[in-house]
């Protein structure tokens, strides 16, 4: 028992250090150092102890093969926590992209954020058919989590289906092609459907 609760002590004091200083980071960044070219975005799970590991990845859209919209650099933060039966990352994802506005075409660059969670069970696929999204197995010759499939899906999920410059973006006029955001023109004669037109005529006359 006195075991037991030393065995807890040393873990607690282990968390409470690691939050404060946080070395198994500053492993992982040399880590990440020497493979910067050759295997970025992974997690030598193996490396670290049970408990909370927090890391920091950055790499180029092109190296992880992502392609436009998406360009520059791509940030993941993860945290790890670790345990004897499982691993979960929390991730959050910034990916950057370069798109014309479906409204005004204007070139606007964007910060895409999206958080996920993954979640990878020690041991082998009992039915080889698990279809739950983001659950993985982790066999015993494995050390290694290869983050990059997953970050290709996540940041290509992440591409708004409306492109937009800004919410209320004017748009360009369908008579002169000016962009409303920036001139007004004179042909800006509305088309107010007709079904309003007693409304407004209603506000008018009220003024
Ligand atoms: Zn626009
Ligand atoms: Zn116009």
């Amino acid at each position: 028992m006195y075991f037991m609760n030393l065995r807890g002590a040393f873990f607690n004091n282990y968390i409470n250090y690691s939050s404060k200083v946080d070395y198994k980071v500053e492993d992982n960044y040399i880590l990440m150092l020497f493979f910067k070219v050759m295997k970025p975005m992974i997690i030598k799970y193996t490396n670290y102890t049970d408990g909370i590991h927090e890391f920091e990845f950055n790499e180029d859209a092109k190296t992880l093969g992502l392609n436009e919209p998406l360009s520059g650099n791509v940030n993941l933060m993860v945290r790890m926590d670790k345990s004897h039966s499982q691993i979960v990352l929390n991730c959050k994802l910034t990916v950057n992209a370069k798109f014309d506005c479906d409204r005004c075409g204007e070139e606007l660059t964007a910060e895409l954020k999206s958080d996920f969670k993954l979640v990878y069970l020690f041991g082998n696929n009992p039915d080889n058919s698990s279809e739950t999204v983001n659950l993985y197995y982790l066999t015993p010759e494995q050390d290694k989590i290869d983050l990059r499939p997953d970050i290709n899906e996540y940041a290509i999920l992440s591409i708004p289906m409306k492109k937009l410059c800004k919410e209320d973006c004017r748009g360009l006029c369908p008579t002169c092609g000016a962009n409303l955001n920036k001139e007004t023109c004179n042909c800006t004669k509305e088309n107010i459907n007709p079904v309003w037109a007693p409304l407004l005529k209603l506000k008018n006359n009220s003024k």
